[in-house]
């Protein structure tokens, strides 16, 4: 079975441990124009942690993840993954993109290409590897969202939660050491959201770091180790799921859960 998370030995400063953040925010701000979204975030994520990010339409989460990435510029704070400031001038984007696997709620699969095709994509232009090498990974991770038999297949040829699941085998592709999921299931059909939090959770289970922004907060319940919650670019307040879901202190996390649970 392929291992889906590296080890980090070998890749990472010398000063490191397991206590290390991988993922760092610290008082991130992010303004769209003069409108400020991301209101001095901070929080960290360990190596094999899960974390999920809940909060209103509008509080900032998309925002956040695609900051973690690089996709979005802040204005001040600092965000460091795996040590790499990923708001540095300096910042190597392919190096960035080689820790950080996104998924997001719309798959966006190349349509004119196969699930084997667009899995091997990026590794065969970014990662500089022999084809056969990338193909074989490719396969094995298609085996391991459970989609053996449709390597051929397109995308239209599939339903919405296998596209999902190739985007997820995409991502990982690039052997990424943190994925971050955005509401990844919020376009599928009742009946396929279900295979795409198996599949999360597998890779969780593996040992993989995961933030998670979820509407299901049940699974949050379920995977997380540590969930916040976001209103507004603030993060209201955080904690194990045992602790917020039950015992939440502010009002506005309350509120929210009431609505939703
Ligand atoms: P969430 O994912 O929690 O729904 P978003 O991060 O998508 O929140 O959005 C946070 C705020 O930023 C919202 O008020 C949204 O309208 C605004 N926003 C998001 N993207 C842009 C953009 N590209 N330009 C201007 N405003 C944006
Ligand atoms: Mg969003």
């Amino acid at each position: 079975m392929l291992s889906l998370t590296k080890t980090i030995e070998g890749d990472v400063p010398r000063n490191w441990t397991s206590h290390t953040p991988i993922v760092s925010l610290r008082d991130v701000r992010k303004f769209y124009g003069a409108v400020e979204v991301l209101k001095g975030i901070s929080l960290d994520v360990r190596k094999g942690e899960v974390i999920c990010i809940i909060g209103p339409s509008g509080s900032g989460k998309s925002t956040l993840v695609r900051c973690i990435n690089g996709l979005n510029s802040i204005q001040s704070g600092s965000i460091t993954v795996e040590g790499i400031e990923v708001n540095s001038p300096k910042l190597d984007v392919v190096a960035l993109r080689r820790k950080v696997g996104i998924v997001f709620q719309q798959y966006n699969l190349f349509p004119h290409k196969t699930a084997l095709e667009n899995v091997m994509l990026a590794p065969l232009l970014v990662l500089n590897e022999p084809k056969q090498q990338v193909e074989e990974r490719a396969r094995a991770l298609i085996a391991k969202v459970k989609l053996e038999g449709k390597e051929n297949a397109y995308p239209g040829e599939l339903s919405g939660g296998q596209q999902q699941r190739v985007a997820i085998a995409r991502s990982l592709a690039m052997c990424p050491d943190v994925m971050l999921f955005d509401e990844v299931t919020a376009a599928l059909d009742p009946e396929t959201v279900k295979e795409v939090l198996v599949t999360i959770k597998q890779l969780a289970a593996e040992g993989m770091t995961c933030i998670l922004v979820t509407h299901e907060m049940g699974f949050a319940r379920e995977i997380a180790d540590h969930v916040y919650f976001t209103d507004g670019g603030v993060i209201v307040e955080h904690g194990p799921p045992s602790e917020l879901f039950n015992n939440a202190k502010d009002p506005r996390t309350r509120r929210f859960l009431s609505q939703v649970l």
